[in-house]
Order: structure tokens, then sequence, then C-alpha cells
């Protein structure tokens, strides 16, 4: 999930007890994200793909994070175990009865909670044949995340993740999303500091050792402008265009980033 862009405060160091049960949170999310990867195909409904999740985090003893999640009272609690975007949706795509079709792009967003920690994490992929710029999206989105993840390292400041992505995004073409934005992560799914994905380098506080945030850019092929349809959940780009969204909690440790997810 992602927060709305507000201000940056403190940022919680973790200790490395707290960061080992996040790294088991994480181990859960990657393998309920790998097997929903598998199983995306048209035909297949995006009920289904929650139901997947949810039964493999719950096995593992985890709790789903988002499930019952309201991060404000003006909001309905978030109703399922994952967000399942479709094409132009680029966030908190409610799972539903629509089935997944050749040549759609899907954004899948898992949290889970080990022992009071949280894990975040969400890919893009595409089910069928999708298009050439389709696919472009996706794979450029995955790389800006990387590019950014490279800067979570102690003696970066926090902006430095921000810059290395909207660079790396806006090389490829594609705009950077500006009203959603990543997050400290730990007791609670959305912690300080907010993480924009782009702005200047050099600016906020530095990083250091035991810091832990979710790191997720979100990519449009048009505009970066965004509206939130009347679930009250759903973002999607203004003009309809496709959206993708990767994102990894990430540790940061002394020999640099640790991808916990
Ligand atoms: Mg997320
Ligand atoms: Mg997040």
């Amino acid at each position: 999930m992602t927060p709305r862009n507000d201000n940056t405060k403190g940022i919680n160091v973790k200790s490395p007890r707290e960061i080992s049960l996040m790294r088991e949170a994480g181990r859960i999310i990657a393998e309920a994200k790998s097997a929903v990867k598998d199983a995306l195909a048209p035909g297949v409904t995006s009920t289904e793909m929650d139901a997947l999740a949810e039964e493999i985090i719950k096995k593992r003893g985890a709790i789903p994070s988002f499930k019952g999640y309201q991060p404000s009272p003006h909001m309905p609690p978030f109703p399922a175990t994952i967000c399942f975007s479709f094409n132009e949706e680029i966030v908190h795509g409610i799972p539903s009865d629509r089935k997944m079709q050749d040549g759609d792009i899907v954004s899948v967003d898992f949290g889970a909670i080990v022992e009071g920690y949280h894990g975040d994490s969400a890919f893009t992929a595409g089910v069928g044949l999708v298009t050439d710029t389709a696919q472009k999206l996706i794979d450029v989105t995955a790389e800006s995340l990387f590019a950014g993840i490279a800067k979570a390292t102690p003696g970066s400041r926090l902006t430095d993740i921000s810059n290395a992505i909207q660079v790396y995004a806006e090389a490829e073409g594609f705009s950077v999303v500006r009203e959603y934005v990543g997050h400290g992560i730990g007791r609670a799914l959305h912690e300080e500091p907010q993480i924009p994905n782009y702005g200047s380098p050099g600016r906020g506080p530095l990083l250091k050792e035991g810091m832990v945030f979710a790191i997720e850019p979100m990519l449009n092929i048009g505009t970066w402008k965004t509206k939130i349809m009347p679930d009250g959940w759903t973002v999607v780009t203004e003009d309809g265009k496709l959206s993708a969204h990767s994102e990894h909690t990430v540790a940061i440790t002394s020999e640099g980033p640790e991808v916990l997810t």
C-alpha cells in the first residue's frame, strides 16, 4: 500500500531483532508474490489471486497487513489481503470477480505482519501477450526501483533514492506518480519518512544502518496525475493510460541495502 504525500518527520531505527522479524515477513511475502505471479492467467479473477495470497500468508503464521486497514475515518476499511490493480489502475485496486484478459497488465501489492512487524512489496506483470510499450513500462518500473534501492545505503540522503528513481524513469520516457510515495515501515505499515519517487538529490535525513523503507515507484505512460475511483480506494491515472508499480521493503545495513521481500 502507498500513503498519500504529506510531511516527513522522524525515522525509527530498527534493532537486529526487529529486522529479523521483518525479514521473516518479507520471506512470506516473497512466497506469496511468486505463487500469485505464477497463477496469473486470462480468465482468472483477482479474488482468486487474493485467496491464494491469503492462504500462503496465514499458513506461514503471518497476518495480512492490508485487510481492514483504514488510513482515515473518511475511507472504508480495505476489504482484502492484496491490492490488485488492472492497467490504468495505479495502486489499491480491490480484488473482485473481474477476470484477467490477454494483454492486461496487473499490479499486485502484498503486506504481511510477523510478531507485530510489517513487510510490504508489489510487482506488475503482464497477462498473456502484452504490447511492447506495456512490457517496457513494466521493466523500467522494476529497474527504477533498483536504481532507488542502490542509494539506500549509509551516508546517502533520503532524496538520493527519490532522485535516482525519477532520473531513471524519465530517461526512458515515463512519468513518475507524485501523489503517492514510499515510506518507512516497521511496527506500522506506514511510518516516517515519506519517500517521494521524484525530487532533487542530497536532501532530507542522512540514512543510517537499521532504517527500513518500503521503496515503491509508480510509473505512468502518460500524465503523472491521478484520481480516485468512487470505491474510495482505487487510484487510477487521470488520462486512463497504463501504470506500473514495483515495491520492496529494504533494510539499510552497514554493507548497503538488503532487500527483505
Ligand atoms: Mg505495498
Ligand atoms: Mg508501501
